[in-house]
């Protein structure tokens, strides 16, 4: 017989699963958005819960975490169904056999006596040396330049980039063949997700997200480089010693990344390629040594995705916010930072490329290549969004752990901060979630590393839903902080500017909810199928 949180989760499930079979048999996703909307993120937190039960299995401070955790993912399917029931195909009070549970769980006596249990992570003991080992590289060479690279709008300095090398964090998921430190088997994404969420939780910018672009790129050639390609590049990306950038997205095509209009064409002179077109939002295009650069190589317009094609770009390295080259034969490069809220440290560019010419090796995939870049792309994206989930929860535990710290030494009305009802319920909910969306990001990193095609829209879904939460965590950790929450040298503001990109980028959460994960559930074909890659 199944736990009550197992039954619960199971009466949320059959409630989401009839209204994705409602949508399905009523036309396609964009004719009822709001609901198809409203289902993928209520899919995503659903399936969280369901992983947090299995959690609650290791003992009494899970179970108590676990079943907060599916009373509240029950109010968030609720608060998306409650007077809508009729674009989901629902019942109104269909949900009415989980109130008992989500009453007890949700009640401010249960959750104020969570206060200050945050959960074990259960992780073996060798991703608890992983665990340490970052921890202790976050703690002490990220977080003492994270403030000043944040509000001075600096560099990441080279020791951070070669300590992170030395230290094997880019090649955690590339074959130990191409040099890199993955054996293969379930945990082979278990490590990387470990490590981004430590080195996040040093900082956003500085940390997490210098190993999301040398992941992206090494799971894109693992799917449609050519043997030569892996052997040249990825053993290099292994090491540190060459850094990548990814350039997708172009001024008018962000979301839609199937009509770039960049383009690429044989090289008249030579064997190679010539590109030319505007890249934007490049993050670490200036120090980078080579770009994933997508681009058309299809003059028919009409052919859309599948006239597009991935470019290794190899470019020299530049700090600062701006960068021009010229190579001898008239092609040019240039790189202005946008100025952002947060994310700061790599900056992120617009790149313009005017007759930029490629040696012919850098099409990847050679000749078989050609038109395979989107579907490239996109399974590469499947490893950056469980990673993005990985990123959202390092820095909501570092908010978590601001908050905790500031409302025990803060003193209001005569006592502590943290001794007050609404206190302690914030604290315990937010330690919750994280715990939670953790629990859920091991789950999807284990059934991507299969390597079978499952886990696809489980990382759209813990993407989803830690970039959400990561909102809601740091905002409240702001709010405890009171005034000085809203202070630049108290770091929980920086992690409430970090937070806001994480739904933004890596599949901004609006296509994450419509494109991928409510169009598998109602059975509408998935943008890309993908068994579409050929080599
Ligand atoms: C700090 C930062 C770093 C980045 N780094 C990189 C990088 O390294 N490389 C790279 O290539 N890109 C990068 N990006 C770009 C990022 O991936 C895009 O911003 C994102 O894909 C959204 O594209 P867009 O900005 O063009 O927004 P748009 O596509 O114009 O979207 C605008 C809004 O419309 C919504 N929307 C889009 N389509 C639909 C639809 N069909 N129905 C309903 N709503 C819709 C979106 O969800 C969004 O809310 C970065 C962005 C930021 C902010």
């Amino acid at each position: 017989m199944g736990s009550r949180a197992q039954d619960v989760v199971a009466q949320a499930r059959a409630v989401v699963t009839e209204a994705a079979a409602y949508l399905g048999s009523n036309g396609d996703v964009d004719a009822n958005q709001q609901a198809a909307y409203d289902l993928g993120h209520a899919a995503a937190v659903v399936e969280a819960a369901a992983a947090v039960v299995e959690y609650g299995e290791h003992g009494d401070v899970e179970r108590r975490i676990a079943d907060a955790f599916v009373a509240e993912a029950v109010h968030d399917v609720a608060t998306r169904l409650l007077g809508r029931e009729a674009a989901w195909g629902a019942e109104p009070g269909a949900l009415d056999a989980a109130m008992p549970f989500v009453r007890e769980h949700r009640s401010a006596d249960f959750l104020a006596s969570l206060s200050g249990l945050e959960g074990d992570r259960h992780l073996d003991d060798d991703f608890e040396l992983v665990r340490d080992t970052f921890h202790r590289f976050a703690q002490d060479k990220v977080r003492p330049l994270a403030e000043h690279i944040h509000r001075d709008n600096a560099d990441i300095p080279e020791e951070v980039i070669a300590g992170l090398a030395e230290l094997g964090t880019f090649g955690l998921s590339i074959p130990e063949q191409y040099g890199g430190y993955s054996t293969g088997g379930d945990g082979e994404l278990l490590a990387m997700v470990v490590a981004t969420e430590e080195l996040s939780w040093g900082s956003l910018g500085v940390g997490g997200s210098l190993i999301t672009r040398p992941e992206i790129l090494a799971r894109a050639m693992a799917q449609g480089a050519t043997e030569a390609q892996k052997q040249e590049w990825l053993p290099r990306l292994a090491s540190g010693e060459v850094m990548a950038a990814v350039a997708v997205t172009e001024p008018d095509f962000g979301s839609d990344s199937g009509a770039i209009t960049t383009t690429a064409v044989p090289d008249p002179g030579g064997d190679g390629w010539v590109i030319n077109g505007v890249k934007t939002w490049c993050t670490f295009a200036g120090r980078a040594d080579v770009l994933m650069l997508m681009a058309r190589t299809d003059p028919d317009r009409s052919r859309a995705h599948r006239g597009v094609s991935m470019f290794l770009v190899p470019k020299p390295r530049a700090g600062g916010h701006s960068f021009a080259f010229d190579q001898p034969d008239g092609g040019r490069m240039e790189g202005r930072a946008i100025d952002t809220l947060g994310y700061r440290g790599m900056h992120s560019y617009e790149v313009s490329l005017d007759g930029w010419r490629v040696p012919a090796d850098c099409l990847v995939g050679g000749a078989a290549g050609v038109g395979q870049g989107f579907y490239m792309q996109m399974a590469s994206f499947d490893n950056g969004r469980l990673q993005t989930a990985a990123r959202a929860i390092g820095v909501m535990q570092a908010a978590y752990e601001a908050a905790r710290d500031y409302s025990s030494d803060r003193s209001v009305f005569g006592r502590a901060l943290s001794d007050y009802e609404l206190t302690k319920v914030k604290l315990a909910r937010m330690a919750v979630v994280i715990q939670a969306t953790r629990q859920f990001m091991y789950t999807v990193a284990r059934l991507l590393a299969r390597d079978t095609g499952e886990g696809v829209l489980e990382a759209a879904m813990v993407k989803a839903y830690a970039c959400r939460s990561a909102e809601w965590v740091t905002r409240e950790a702001m709010q405890l902080h009171g005034g000085m929450g809203y202070a630049e040298e108290y770091a929980v503001s920086r992690y409430f500017a970090d937070a806001r990109v994480l739904s933004i980028f890596e599949g901004a959460e609006e296509l994450l909810a419509l494109k991928v994960i409510a169009r598998r559930l109602t059975g509408e074909r998935p943008v890309v199928p993908p068994q579409r890659i050929r080599t």
